[in-house]
Order: C-alpha cells, then structure tokens, then sequence
C-alpha cells in the first residue's frame, strides 16, 4: 500500500491531490455547470477571476443577474479562500471545461431534459440533477480535467520532455 504523504501543510491529513481538496472542489463545480449546460457561469467565473471584470459588467453580457454571480463569485471563494488560486485554478481548467458536452437539453420554455437518464427535469434544477444524480460523471470528467491540467503544467516545466500521445 502506498502512503500518499506528499500533501504537506493541509489540514485533516488528506490523500492527495486528487482527493477532495481545494482544486478538485474548484474544478468540479465548474465540470458540473458545465454538464449541466450552464457555460455562462464557467464563462463569468473566468471572466471575472481570470479577467477581472466586475459583476455589474457581467450582468450587461450575460442572462445572469448581478445578485447570481456574486453567488457564483462566493462560491468559489468558499471552495478556495484565496482569490490566487481562484485565479490559478480557474485559468488552467477553463479550456478544457469548456470542451465538456452538456448532458442536459433544452426543451421548451423552463424544461430541459437529460440525455443520460432521459428524465425531465425544470432547467432551474439541472446542475443540481447532475451533481446528485451523475455524481460519478462529475468525478470521472474532473478527474479528467485535472489530469489535462497536471500534463500541461509539467511539459511547461519540461518543455524537452513532453512526448505525443
Ligand atoms: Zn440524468
């Protein structure tokens, strides 16, 4: 059995990277809305984060009121407590997020549908149905994602060393 002891200075002793720790959390909010087919709160999250543009100027480009993102914004805040790596982790994750394929449909006004389970579901609801329902999903697309983000990091650091494939 392996001793994953290389996560110093966190509390509680955690597994490791790809246990729930701060990232992870971070990363698979954003793969969820993602799912879901919310990509206008990945996008304002890494507007603002990223990019730093103000709730008030989101609200103007995007369906979202300022009083959502602010929640959006705090969520994210709870997860990281620390707009650094808000920033950090937002910023190496977004492009691949932004590759995941909805598995919720728009149906009519207010109904959606998921393509997994077939079930219909009010639009309101579908992160919430993909996070409880898709869990495993989530995790396996997160999982994905950080792995995509650790092999880029790494060939940045090696830039000799990173192969095709
Ligand atoms: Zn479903």
């Amino acid at each position: 059995m392996r001793k994953g002891s290389d996560n110093k200075g966190e509390a509680g002793g955690r597994k490791g990277v790809l246990s729930k720790g701060r990232v992870y959390s971070v990363v698979s909010y954003m793969v969820a809305k993602a799912l879901a087919g919310r990509m206008e709160v990945v996008d304002v999250l890494y507007e603002h984060f990223v990019k730093d543009a103000s709730p008030s100027v989101l609200e103007r480009r995007y369906p979202l009121t300022k009083m959502q993102i602010r929640g959006y914004m705090q969520r994210i805040m709870e997860k990281t407590r620390s707009r650094t790596l808000a920033r950090l982790i937002i910023e190496r994750s977004y492009k691949h997020v932004k590759n995941i394929k909805p598995i919720i449909r728009h149906v009519q006004e207010g109904l959606c549908r998921c393509i997994i389970c077939g079930d219909d579901i009010f639009c309101d609801a579908a992160d919430e149905h993909v996070r409880n329902v898709h869990r495993a999903l989530v995790d396996e697309y997160t999982i994905a994602v950080m792995k995509l983000m650790a092999r880029e990091i790494l060939s940045e650091s090696h830039p000799h060393e990173s192969g095709g494939g």
